[in-house]
């Protein structure tokens, strides 16, 4: 029930808006301004049931914050859902999109948004025509574009931080990196790994996605079992679960995906089986990092680099407080983001 979530939810605000025109149910989560104005992408799907959208909004709005935090950005933490009775294209997809950006626009920049699943660049255009409060917009409209080649670029030295701690090391020469999913962040990471030297073996659902790219190719149902040093999920969340933790042959698992970990307790799976994890809110928030630091504290190219190779630094610190106090990673990574919302 939507009473029931939003009496349970530790966050500050929900807006809720029913669009008449197609039918869809309209979330924005805003979990934290306190470190500054809530950021987060709008995603777009269909729900079985309103509350199932609520839910995910919430969930992942306070992902968000920590992500924030975590990477010690001036936001806090939100996300948007347009709970679609099916995917919009065309007139009705714009007309849904101008009426959620008077909505976004009607909260003065509580809420600041950005693309997430089923929604693009072209899509932050849009909204972008009503209200100011959006990022990832395409360079042509002043924004800084598609996020996913920064996200990339963070997971890949997230990567070598994760090889160090294991191998002592961070060169990635020979090393064996499994990426599942090759799309905008899966691609391009898998392109820099290559470059870099790694063996690289790749898989997508899409066919020639992999062969593309010269890499070896894992047909999907085969990623789980297939001997590697680092495993990168880069598609779905939920692959860390009760029964594939027992199946994983890597060292490592370091990916873009988001809510990697079906449940809290394959964090505890992960650490008792020898596996490091790369928190994915931490390792994958270069898209943020980017975005937000170019487009709202005018970062230079150079400055965004720094920050982007400082997910590496931010992993190491959180693999050492794991070890020194004997926790998961992902409870060490969320008692650093919890400490700078204090
Ligand atoms: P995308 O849709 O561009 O690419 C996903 C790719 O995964 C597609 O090529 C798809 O065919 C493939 N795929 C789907 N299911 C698969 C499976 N079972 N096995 C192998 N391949 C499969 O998405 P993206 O923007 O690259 O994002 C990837 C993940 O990273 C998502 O979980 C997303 O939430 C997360 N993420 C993305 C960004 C970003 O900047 N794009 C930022 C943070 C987190």
């Amino acid at each position: 029930m939507l009473e029931d979530l939003i009496r349970a939810w530790d966050g500050e605000e929900v807006v809720v808006r029913f669009d008449e025109p197609t039918g869809s149910w309209i979330f924005v989560c805003i979990h934290s301004t306190a470190r500054g104005p809530a950021g987060g992408g709008t995603r777009m799907k269909t729900y079985a049931e309103p509350s199932d959208a609520l839910a995910d909004a919430m969930r992942l709005a306070s992902a968000m914050t920590l992500k924030m935090a975590a990477v010690d950005m001036p936001f806090g933490g939100a996300k948007a859902v347009l709970a679609v009775p099916e995917l919009v294209d065309g007139d009705r997809r714009r007309g849904l999109l101008l009426r959620y950006a008077d909505l976004v626009a009607s909260l003065r920049g509580t809420f600041h948004t950005g693309p997430d699943v089923n929604t693009t660049v072209a899509d932050m255009d849009v909204i972008g025509e009503r209200c100011p409060y959006v990022f990832c917009r395409s360079e042509e409209h002043g924004g800084s574009g598609n996020p996913g080649p920064y996200t990339a670029r963070g997971v890949f030295h997230g990567i070598r931080a994760s090889v160090r701690h294991v191998f002592g090391t961070d060169s990635l020469e020979g090393r064996v990196v499994l990426v599942q999913g090759l799309g905008s962040v899966g691609g391009p990471l898998a392109e820099e790994l290559v470059t870099a030297g790694a063996q690289v073996l790749a898989s997508d659902l899409v066919p020639g996605r992999a062969e593309s790219l010269g890499a070896e190719v894992v047909p999907a149902e085969e990623v789980i079992g297939t001997e590697c040093d680092v495993y990168a999920p880069c598609a779905l969340g939920g692959t860390l679960n009760a029964e594939t933790v027992p199946r994983l042959r890597c060292r490592i698992v370091a990916g873009s995906a988001n809510n990697q970990l079906a449940e809290p307790a394959d964090a505890e799976r992960l650490r008792d089986v020898g596996i490091l994890y790369a928190p994915d809110f931490v390792i994958n928030a270069g898209g943020v990092l980017n975005s937000l630091g170019a487009e709202h504290l005018r970062w230079t190219r150079e400055q965004i680099e720094v920050r982007l190779a400082g997910i590496g630094a931010t992993l190491w610190e959180i693999y050492s407080r794991a070890n020194a106090e004997g926790i998961t990673t992902e409870e060490a990574a969320e008692r650093l983001a919890r400490s700078r919302l204090a």
